[in-house]
């Protein structure tokens, strides 16, 4: 199976686009008309410098308003379509993509515009080229595949086939099923764009949002399942119209998409029934069980006060690293570790980041396969040298420059705990009653978004949610939340665009995307309350109009909201369930602990409260910028 993306998918000057294309591991691309009219140089130094990439061009695109036309319009376009052709052999290309007429001329009629492509289909063969006719969403009499391939089938040409395009015919919501009764062999091209479901103009929704397979809404596996099921193995190719992506670095972007490709045929092997499509096997998406540990790089000075909130929080320190600066703290299920390594990558990592979460341990069924997925998919892998006596666990490369960790029992990585940690003796103090992690919160530029969220999506088994538009006093910032089918494991990814947002701010000051809070969950919210606040754990204040105007949202009584407000806990319901949220003050600039309680299957994270909240942070920061509050204090809050 080649893989193929369009040239206008990605940003740049076609010599940049090239090189970023054939460096993600594509076979070849869709040349689109415009890059090549834009680029100095005949269409064989274009030719020359795409097989100097390794790359194959696999189509021309596009050639509109070709069929149905009255004369003189017809002539017209038959004499463009051969000076197009003319184009193409000088290009190295055999294939032509048709798109369906949109021309206000255009009469309709499926035999006139089967005659049409039969009489293109003979000019073509005689050069050797090939024609294939896609229907597009908003064509003006053709917009749906299964009318473009009676077109085909009646122009009844062997240089005639059809193209498919998952956008036009999932994007019309049209079912994709009936492709499956289409020749293989009739289907000449397959493009594929998945696209966020919101309701729009068609035409401008397909030129601005499509994204990568698996990065919107569309059911792309199902298309490509239809596709599979008809025998058809010529190339699947990429064709992506975005804003985003125009803006973005070729080099990523091309990445994205090849591994968005990798993924999507992955799936579509696995499913039963599946025509073999000699793609080499890579494991299932891994199960994630749970945040087996969250790692903070700091020096000496901050692993102190990061000490004293967890201490204030009801962390107790359990364990020191056996060769290492590394101290373990745990509650509950939750395990953070603080690394004040002098050297390493924790060590690089705070000098690039300051105090940050820089390695998540996943615990999954199976480390190395987890990471062996992977490899596949062209994911950074991750290694540093181990000492004696130390377990050598199997990492990648994560957001941000972060690492991730996998943890399992079946190769005994579970026992990292015992093997390379030593016991410290201090008395056991009582503890808040968190249980386990809730929810991992990374900030991000908001371009950045759609790129994590396929690296977690296509690694593992873990779903997104729909974005969610997060108000913050400086802007708006977008949340999509990725979570295991049994929610047990939840990560929200913020996307930022606006430096004065507190979420942009964070993301700038770090110079780059990190995990912003940690929320910890608790089964008892106001047990948990009146324990942290007599460890010293002082939470984010909050205004009391916030606590009227949630009064008056959900129709509380007085003394339930009493007892939110004395112990600052914000409230949101959502159907019948309930939920609960504590914030720490931030600690250096900007991370913050979040405990939360979910009742009655609550599922979101609290996004009504998010402006109340970021407006709270915002004033404290404020506050301490003008030295009202004691910086020591915030930090020890
Ligand atoms: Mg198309
Ligand atoms: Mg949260």
């Amino acid at each position: 199976m080649k893989t193929s993306i369009a040239t206008v998918s990605i940003s740049g000057e076609l010599p940049e686009k090239l090189a970023a294309i054939s460096a993600a591991g594509f076979d070849g691309i869709e040349i689109f008309e415009q890059d090549f009219v834009a680029h100095d140089g005949s269409p064989r130094d274009v030719a020359e410098r795409v097989r100097d990439h390794g790359l194959e061009i696999m189509l021309f695109q596009p050639f509109r308003d070709f069929e149905g036309l009255p004369e003189p319009d017809r002539s017209r376009a038959f004499d463009r379509a051969k000076r197009k052709f003319d184009i193409m052999q000088e290009l190295g290309t055999d294939l032509m993509l048709i798109c369906s007429s949109v021309h206000p001329n255009a009469l309709g009629g499926i035999d006139r515009a089967a005659d049409d492509l039969h009489e293109l289909g003979d000019i073509a063969a005689s050069r050797g080229l090939r024609i294939g006719y896609e229907a597009l969403a908003w064509g003006k009499h053709i917009n749906d595949h299964r009318d473009a391939w009676e077109i085909v089938r009646r122009a009844d040409h062997s240089n005639v086939g059809l193209i498919v395009d998952s956008f036009h015919t999932l994007g019309r919501r049209l079912s994709p099923e009936s492709i499956r009764a289409i020749p293989g062999d009739k289907i000449f091209f397959v493009q594929l764009a998945d696209a966020p479901q919101i309701d729009m103009d068609l035409l401008y929704w397909s030129r601005h949002f499509r994204n990568m397979p698996g990065e919107g809404d569309l059911d792309i596996t199902a298309f490509m399942r239809a596709v599979a099921a008809t025998g058809y193995h010529g190339p699947i190719s990429l064709e992506i119209f975005n804003d985003q992506f125009r803006s973005g670095r070729p080099a990523s972007i091309a990445l994205d998409g090849h591994r968005s490709l990798l993924a999507l045929m992955d799936d579509v092997n696995r499913s039963e029934g599946a025509p073999s499509m000699n793609l080499p096997r890579m494991p299932a998406r891994p199960d994630i069980s749970g945040f087996e540990f969250l790692e903070f790089s700091t020096d000496e000075d901050d692993a102190e006060r990061l000490g004293q909130v967890l201490g204030s929080m009801g962390f107790r320190r359990s364990g020191q690293h056996i060769n290492k600066a590394v101290s373990l703290w745990q509650q509950g299920d939750i395990r953070i570790i603080i690394n004040t390594e002098p050297d390493g990558f924790a060590h690089a990592s705070y000098l690039a980041h300051g105090t940050s979460v820089c390695d998540i341990g996943l615990h999954v069924d199976s480390a190395h396969a987890t990471v062996e997925r992977a490899k596949q998919l062209r994911l950074p892998s991750f290694d540093q040298p181990v000492s004696d006596g130390e377990l050598d666990l199997p990492a990648i490369r994560s957001v941000g420059h972060s690492v991730l960790h996998f943890v399992d029992r079946q190769s005994g990585l579970d026992r990292v705990w015992d093997v390379e940690f030593e016991p410290v003796d201090i008395t056991p103090e009582t503890d808040c009653g968190l249980v386990s992690v809730d929810h991992v919160a990374q900030s991000m530029d908001y371009d950045e978004m759609l790129t994590w969220a396929l690296f977690y999506t296509s690694l593992f088994n873990l779903k997104k949610q729909p974005i969610v538009d997060v108000v913050d006093p400086g802007g708006l910032i977008r949340s999509m939340a990725i979570e295991s089918p049994d929610q047990k494991v939840r990560m929200t990814l913020n996307g930022v665009e606006a430096e004065r947002t507190l979420a942009g701010h964070f993301v700038a000051q770090r110079s780059g995307s990190a995990v912003q809070h940690l929320a910890l969950a608790t089964d008892d919210i106001f047990e948990t309350a009146s324990r942290l606040l007599a460890s010293g754990f002082i939470a984010l204040p909050l205004p009391d109009n916030y606590y009227s105007d949630v009064q008056a949202r959900f129709g509380l009584d007085d003394d339930f909201v009493d007892r939110l407000k004395r112990f600052s806990i914000l409230y949101d319901e959502e159907g019948t369930g309930q939920f609960f949220q504590i914030y720490s003050k931030p600690i250096g600039d900007g991370f913050f602990f979040e405990i939360v309680q979910r009742v009655n299957g609550y599922g979101g994270y609290g996004a009504a409260n998010a402006p109340y909240r970021t407006a709270a942070l915002k004033r404290l920061l404020r506050q301490m910028q003008i030295g009202e509050v004691q910086k020591a204090e915030v930090n020890v809050a």
